[in-house]
């Protein structure tokens, strides 16, 4: 395994590097407050499309999007992309920047991967572009939707429409005044075998019948402007050419999305931890508890060693999962990926948790980003599949590999 840095990446590095000094880490507070006053719930700092604007014209856009995909990548692996959704990381707001921002970037991917040429030109371009956002409509609040064969939405055939009726819940961009168009799983066929009875369908977000009935926080926070939404869906009608692949598809889309979608979210992990360290190792060298400073405590040396170690264990992870994406594909490399949704969450955890710690009282309030992390952190372990769904997956794998060796 090579985890040497391509010219390539190494050169975005430097100019991501560079944006973020000049145009990000200036305006990183005025962002912050501006999202943490509950009057602009919903809005859009007005600065967004000016910074996008930059970034796009810097070539630094739509980076997530895999060489695979042809002509509508940037002609990034994984691998070359992992550094850089590690710096996006550092700051939660940042990634829509570069147009490189969770549910966006895992519906692209599906429409690149499974849209008819039409759905590619309605949505994946305006997509492509950043001018519209969208939202993926799969957890349900009356089932265990850890398990998607339990979601109960139905999308039922009436000539040359379908009919949806179901609710679902944290929908995350679906607050986004930008959001216009939704990827809804639900179910064709309830009789079919267990995983074909699944189809997904593209609504756009102002179709009569589509409602949110109302956003939901984390912690508190609300997210905005991308939220999380709960959204009621009653007899909601979309032409049949919204299916996406074909009728009873809708678990192995399901499938082919969410392993990107983690890896990147393991990535942007990496980059919160990054910087918790580093902002707790900045503050032990002035803050002098009983005549000494932090820094000189055995205690708080470990925390920085322990969090320090952890971080790079799971950074080379992660880039063994990208580079076995890149080489052998999604599929192949699904234990990795999983290792690394397992991973990447608690680790977050644990070194933030040491570096609220190690500020005291300031770790918790606003005045860091590190109580956010926190909370974006620990909805990590539960969203894109709860952790012992993938320690299941994992371990079932694993005791068949060796089964087959006796
Ligand atoms: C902030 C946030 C954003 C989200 N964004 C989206 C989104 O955009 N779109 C979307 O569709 N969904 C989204 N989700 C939903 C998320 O994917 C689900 O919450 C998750 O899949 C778990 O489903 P559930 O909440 O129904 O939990 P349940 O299925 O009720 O599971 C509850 C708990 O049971 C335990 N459990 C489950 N399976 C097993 C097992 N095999 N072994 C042992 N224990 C088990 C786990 O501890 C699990 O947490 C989001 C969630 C959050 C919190």
């Amino acid at each position: 395994m090579n985890f040497e840095y391509t010219e390539k990446s190494l050169e975005l590095q430097e100019k991501l590097k560079q944006f973020f000094n000049v145009h990000i880490q200036p305006v990183a507070e005025e962002v912050e407050s501006f999202h943490a006053n509950p009057k602009n719930a919903w809005k859009r700092w007005p600065g967004t499309e000016d910074l996008k604007e930059k970034a796009r014209a810097e070539g630094l856009w739509n980076l997530f999007l895999p060489k695979a995909y042809g002509a509508f990548s940037p002609g990034l692996t994984n691998l070359e992309y992992a550094p850089l959704a590690e710096l996006m990381g550092r700051y939660l707001w940042s990634s829509e920047i570069f147009n490189c921002s969770a549910p966006d970037t895992g519906n692209m991917e599906v429409l690149a991967k499974y849209g008819t040429p039409e759905q590619q030109e309605r949505w994946l371009q305006p997509l492509l572009e950043g001018k519209i956002r969208s939202a993926f409509l799969m957890t349900e609040p009356e089932v265990a939707s850890s398990d998607a064969t339990n979601i109960e939405t139905s999308i039922v055939s009436d000539g040359d429409d379908y009919v949806i009726n179901g609710r679902k819940w944290w929908s995350s961009g679906a607050m986004d005044p930008n959001c216009k168009i939704t990827i809804v799983m639900g179910k064709t066929d309830f009789d079919a075998p267990r995983h074909q009875q699944q189809s997904m369908v593209l609504v756009p977000i102002d179709t009569p019948g589509l409602n949110v009935v109302r956003p939901l926080t984390v912690f508190g926070y609300n997210d905005s402007p991308e939220g999380h939404a709960e959204i009621q869906m009653t007899n909601v009608r979309v032409p049949k050419e919204n299916l996406l692949l074909g009728e009873g598809r809708g678990f192995e889309i399901a499938q082919g999305r969410l392993g990107p979608g983690r890896i990147h979210h393991c990535m942007r992990l990496i980059g919160m931890a990054q910087r918790s360290l580093e902002i707790m190792a900045e503050r032990t060298t002035h803050r002098k508890p009983f005549g000494r400073t932090l820094d000189t405590y055995s205690s708080v040396r470990q925390a920085i060693a322990k969090s320090a170690c952890q971080i790079e264990q799971t950074r080379l992870l992660v880039l063994s999962a990208a580079d076995k994406m890149d080489r052998v594909g999604n599929k192949e490399a699904k234990d990795l990926i999983a290792m690394i949704k397992i991973v990447a969450p608690s680790m977050a955890l644990d070194v933030i948790d040491r570096a609220i710690q190690v500020l005291g009282g300031k770790g918790v309030g606003n005045d860091t980003p590190l109580a956010h992390f926190y909370a974006a952190a620990r909805m990590l372990r539960l969203a894109d599949g709860p952790d012992e769904v993938h320690m299941s997956q994992l371990g079932k794998s694993i005791i068949k590999q060796y089964a087959q060796t006796r």
